[in-house]
C-alpha cells in the first residue's frame, strides 16, 4: 500500500504522470479536477455553483473536495492511491492526513513537481484531452499521432478545458501560490517532501517519480 500526492501548478503535468502510475504500478488515480468535472455535467445544484467557481479559476471549498475524497476513500479499493491535484489547501491536508489514519494508512510521499511560471503558459494553453478515455495530449510536446485522433481509444472527441486561457491561468497560479504552495513547507516539515524536475520530458520526470516511490517501503 503506497500512497502518494503529486503537487505542482496547474500544468506541471500531475495528470499525465498519474496515468503513467496507473498503467505502470497499478495504482488508483484520485483527480478533484475530473471529479468535479464530472459534478458539473451532472446538472446538479452543486455542479452549476462548482462549474462557475472553476471556469474562474477559483478554487472549490474545501469542504466540497474532502466530501468527494472521502466518498472515494470509502469505497474504492486499491493497493495504493495518487492523489492528483489534492490536496491544494492547509484545511484540505489536514483533512487527507485525517481520513488515510481513520482507515489505517498514510501519506508515502509528497512529489512536489517544480515548472516555472512561463513554462506553464505553454503547458495550458497547448493542452486537450481524449473526452472518452481521458489521454492527456499537447499540440507540440505530445500530439496525437494521427491528426484528431486519440492513440490509445481511436477516438475522435478530442477536448480544450474551458478555463485552459492565459485568463483563468493567471487567476490558478495566484490561487496556487496563496493557498497550495504552503503545502509545500507544510510536508517538507513531515519530512514527507521529494522535489523533482517537471520541465524535464515526460518519460525524464516519470523516472524522477518511480525513483522516489522505488526508495519507500
Ligand atoms: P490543473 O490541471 O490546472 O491543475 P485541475 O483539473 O486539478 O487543474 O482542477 C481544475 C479546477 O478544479 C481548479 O482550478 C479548481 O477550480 C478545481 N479544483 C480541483 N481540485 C481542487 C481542490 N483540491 N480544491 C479546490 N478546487 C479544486
Ligand atoms: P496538470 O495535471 O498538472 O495540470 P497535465 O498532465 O494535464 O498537467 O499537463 C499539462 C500539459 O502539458 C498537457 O498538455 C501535457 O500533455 C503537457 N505535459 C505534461 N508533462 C509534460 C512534460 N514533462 N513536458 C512537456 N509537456 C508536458
Ligand atoms: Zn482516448
Amino acid at each position: 500500500m503506497l500512497n502518494i500526492i503529486l503537487l505542482g501548478p496547474p500544468g506541471a503535468g500531475k495528470g499525465t504522470q498519474a496515468r503513467k502510475l496507473v498503467e505502470e504500478r497499478g495504482m488508483v488515480q484520485l483527480s478533484t479536477g475530473d471529479m468535479l468535472r464530472a459534478a458539473r455535467t451532472s446538472g446538479t445544484e452543486m455542479g452549476k455553483k462548482v462549474a462557475e467557481v472553476m471556469d474562474k479559476g477559483q478554487l472549490v471549498t474545501d469542504e466540497i473536495v474532502i466530501g468527494l475524497i472521502e466518498e472515494q476513500l470509502k469505497t474504492v479499493k486499491a493497493n495504493g492511491f495518487i492523489f492528483d491535484g489534492f490536496p491544494r489547501t492547509l484545511p484540505q491536508a489536514d483533512a487527507l492526513g485525517r481520513l488515510l489514519a481513520r482507515n489505517g494508512q498514510k501519506l508515502n510521499a509528497v512529489v512536489e513537481m517544480r515548472v516555472d511560471d512561463e513554462a506553464l503558459v505553454a503547458r495550458i494553453t497547448g493542452r486537450y484531452t481524449c473526452g472518452e478515455c481521458g489521454e492527456v495530449y499537447h499540440d507540440t510536446t505530445k500530439p496525437t499521432k494521427v491528426d484528431g485522433t486519440c492513440d490509445e481509444c481511436g477516438s475522435t472527441n478530442l477536448k480544450r478545458r474551458a478555463d485552459d486561457n492565459e485568463d483563468s491561468l493567471r487567476t490558478r497560479l495566484m490561487e496556487y501560490y496563496k493557498k497550495t504552495s504552503p503545502l509545500i513547507g507544510y510536508y517538507y516539515h513531515q519530512g514527507d517532501l521529494f522535489p523533482i524536475d517537471g520541465l524535464a520530458e515526460i518519460d525524464k520526470v516519470s523516472s524522477q517519480i518511480n525513483g522516489v516511490i522505488d526508495h519507500q517501503n
